[in-house]
């Protein structure tokens, strides 16, 4: 049922709303304004109205005692015990928000043999580490690790857990949410306090990157938040900085478990291209997959990794562990060559904020020509091995 209310008597039929709402959820029936079941109760709607037919149901009383939630809390996400880096981007972001809301920061460190990572944490800007170990909690696991930190945070009350929007990263978030009732922003690219309520505002783009959606969680805690790869910088790390560990007892509840770990076999890629310096895209402009057998050539010269578009991924000429965009990666590279990419506005999404971007396009109307630094026009079975050639002769020559 839709949340918005329309005034039937106040309404005049003037037809602002409909022009405003961002889902189709109003029209003009015999000169009144209805609303469907596509109404999320956005409020968009509310101020164009002239004669405020429009209103939304108060909201739900505060379903948790908010002040009693205090700290910013992060996740420390590690793989064969060695930290991930966006864990020291949340960290970084984390302490930022802990000082501005003069409160502690911590991190949480699940594994096995960890506790070399509580260290780093603290070099990195915790105050507090929550450190559990146990063999259960070597390899990432939904319900283990939903688990404990699930316990941690009914326990200690945070006001605010951010976590690394990496695979693991959004699983955890969302079992974590789920359990604790409280909402979850996504893929968040800004993270702010509100001066006057001290509100977490998390920002990310919405409605396939139209607008830049401000989202609050008014009445539940810990407010949740995911963040890409990249979005924030880590905080150099202070070896001198001091922090207390604190040892976490684990009790599984393991009868509980429905997974187990039978293999691991590594997707070298999907890391290699996240933490990449140089990025050599390629797109349906390739026309096959052996143009990706040249981009790897020209990536391996530059010690880079291979990303694609969507287009390339859905062709089946390279696996989905390189799609770069808003439903693949996001990069953040000091170099990023598009070869044969347009630019639509899902694939910027992921690679926009790359230091340098090159596109090789023989389009020199493509969307991409227009945001990019170098904009190589000409065929990529033309460009592609003329840089290839050029850069083994400098690499013969040094
Ligand atoms: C919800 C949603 C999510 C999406 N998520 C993503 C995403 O995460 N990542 C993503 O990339 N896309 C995503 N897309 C798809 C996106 O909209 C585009 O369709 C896609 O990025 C296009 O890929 P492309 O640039 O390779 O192909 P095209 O748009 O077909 O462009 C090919 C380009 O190659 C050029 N070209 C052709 N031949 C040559 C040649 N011989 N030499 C040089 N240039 C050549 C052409 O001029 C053209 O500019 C998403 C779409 C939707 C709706």
């Amino acid at each position: 049922m839709a949340l918005l209310q329309i005034d039937r008597e106040a309404c005049i039929g003037c037809g602002n709303c409909v022009a405003v709402c961002p889902l189709g959820a109003l029209l003009i029936e015999d000169d009144i304004a209805v609303v469907n079941e596509a109404c999320t109760a956005c409020g968009a709607c509310l101020p164009v109205c002239p004669v405020d037919a429009l209103s939304l149901p108060e909201r739900a009383p505060a379903g948790v005692d908010l002040a009693s939630y205090q700290g910013v809390w992060t996740w420390v996400e590690q793989f064969e015990d060695q930290a991930a880096s966006i864990s020291w981007e949340m960290l970084g972001k984390g302490r930022a928000l802990a000082d501005i809301l003069g409160v502690p920061l911590s991190a949480c460190v699940l594994g096995d043999n960890v506790a070399h990572l509580a260290q780093q944490a603290i070099a990195q800007g915790a105050d507090i580490v929550y450190l559990a170990q146990n063999p259960e909690l070597a390899t990432y696991r939904t319900e283990p690790y939903t688990q404990v930190l699930h316990k941690l945070l009914r326990t200690h009350k945070p006001e605010i857990m951010l976590l690394g929007a990496s695979s693991r990263g959004r699983d955890l978030a969302g079992a974590l949410a789920t359990r604790l009732h409280t909402g979850l922003t996504a893929d968040c690219t800004g993270l702010e306090i509100d001066p006057e309520t001290r509100a977490l505002r998390q920002i990310r783009p919405a409605f396939g990157g139209n607008i830049i959606a401000t989202i609050l969680t008014p009445n539940h805690r810990p407010q949740m938040a995911t963040v890409r790869h990249r979005v924030f910088e880590a905080a150099k790390a202070d070896p001198a900085r001091t922090g207390s560990v604190i040892e976490v007892q684990v009790r599984l509840a393991l009868q509980t478990a429905t997974s187990r770990l039978l293999e691991f076999i590594p997707q070298s890629a999907d890391a290699r291209l996240s933490e990449a310096d140089v990025i050599v895209s390629g797109g349906r402009g390739l026309g096959d997959a052996k143009g990706f057998a040249m981009l790897e050539e020209l990536a391996s010269l530059l010690g880079g990794s291979v990303g694609a578009s969507r287009a390339a991924v859905d062709e089946g000429w390279i696996s989905y562990s390189h799609q770069v965009g808003q439903t693949g990666r996001t990069v953040k590279p000091e170099l990023y060559i598009a070869c044969g990419i347009s630019g639509a506005i899902q694939h910027r999404a992921g690679m926009s904020t790359s230091k340098v971007i090159v596109a090789i396009n023989n389009d020199p109307e493509a969307p991409i020509m227009r945001f990019a630094d170098l904009a190589l026009i000409g065929d990529v079975y033309e460009v592609v091995p003329e840089l290839i050639r050029q850069l083994r002769e400098r690499v013969e020559k040094s």
